[in-house]
């Protein structure tokens, strides 16, 4: 089964829209065809309108960082899937660990804002991964397992397969610590059983399967030769726009 791989760049909170447009107009033509990989930017949402735009026309797909689940409504600072729906918003990253560990995303609240997505034509990057500490207790297993079987519950198998799941484990973000690309692939591997579980073989081999924690154009090469990994999820190495394209050009 082959899948086409999806290199994402998180950018977290950096760049003004001038950076976030600057970077766009040198990496947009630049990034392979559609059909090899997919090539995605996440960026804060007040540069969505204006990189939407700029990118119109040419291979690169924007997503947003964060999403509500809510259509509109008495959400103070809030954006939601209508709004992003409408700038023309492609993807949304979802349940990432950084807005689980300091903005009480829950699994509860990644699994709406996945029912979400779908309701408005956006494909949702769902994160996953462990602790340090729940890796060294010899538990990731079941946090990952019940990570992914909370965020796909209720999601219909035709829905399934349009998921994009990222392992993060979180003791490899931003750290420089890279879970080695067997460890990275282990879990890939285990997550891909799980949604086998939840839906069949045929269902879980479409799913691509990023993995994201300190991912650099000297790393990912291994990482996507393994036989799980189908893209990444990319922080700090994405935030040049050489870099980044030396990250879509491995994944060709
Ligand atoms: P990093 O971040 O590549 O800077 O480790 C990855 C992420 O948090 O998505």
């Amino acid at each position: 089964m082959s899948r086409k791989p999806i290199i994402a760049g998180n950018w977290k909170m950096n760049k003004t829209v001038k950076e976030a447009h600057e970077f766009v107009e040198a990496v947009k033509d630049k990034v392979p065809a559609p059909e090899i990989v997919d090539s995605v930017i996440a960026a804060p949402f007040l540069a969505l309108d204006r990189l939407v735009a700029d990118a119109k026309g040419s291979d690169l797909k924007i997503a947003a960082e964060n999403v509500h689940f809510e259509n509109s409504g008495a959400y103070t600072g809030e954006v939601s899937p209508v709004m992003l729906e409408d700038l023309g918003v492609q993807y949304v990253v979802i349940g990432h660990s950084e807005r689980r560990a300091m903005f009480a995303e829950t699994d509860e609240t990644v699994n709406k804002k996945v029912h979400a997505s779908f309701a408005h034509h956006l494909v949702p990057i769902v994160c996953v991964g462990e602790t340090l500490d729940e890796r060294e207790g010899g538990r990731w297993q079941a946090v990952v397992k019940n990570q992914v079987t909370k965020a796909f519950a209720g999601v219909p198998a035709d829905q399934a397969t349009a998921v994009v799941v990222a392992y993060e484990p979180i003791w490899a973000i931003g750290t420089g610590k890279t879970a080695s690309s067997e460890q990275a692939n282990e879990v890939c591997h285990f997550i891909r059983e799980t949604i086998t579980a939840l839906y069949d073989l045929a269902t879980a081999e479409q799913v691509r399967i990023q993995y994201g924690g300190s991912v650099k154009p000297a790393n990912i090469g291994e990482l996507l030769a393994q036989s799980d990994i189908d893209g990444a999820l990319v922080g700090g190495a994405s935030l040049q726009p050489e870099s980044f394209l030396a990250l879509v050009d491995a994944a060709k």
